[in-house]
């Protein structure tokens, strides 16, 4: 469902709530019964996540122009042996 606008003369702006696209250029107003027209205004776009809203950038960049790569990438955070144990007692146990 989406929020549609309308504008009456005499009563002034009113909502309708309806299913998305369906809305009509205009509309009955509740208040006198008479023609009211369609308000055309943003989408509530700042209801949106911000992550959400850069994921989405990022994807639509990501398909305008790919990056290209020409080697393999450095690994970030991830060292190359195994991992010590953390946990000191865990140093102790037979290994492999
Ligand atoms: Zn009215």
């Amino acid at each position: 469902m989406a929020t549609y606008q309308y504008r009456c003369d005499r009563d002034g702006v009113f909502e309708v709530r309806l299913p998305m696209g369906t809305a009509l250029p205009s509309s009955q107003c509740p208040v006198c019964g008479g023609e009211a027209a369609r308000i055309y205004s943003a989408p509530m776009l700042s209801l949106t996540p911000r992550e959400l809203v850069t994921a989405i950038d990022r994807t639509e960049k990501t398909r305008d122009e790919p990056a290209v790569v020409s080697a393999i990438p450095p690994a970030r955070g991830r060292s190359r042996g195994p991992t010590p144990a953390s946990n000191p007692a865990l140093q102790h146990l037979p290994r492999p």
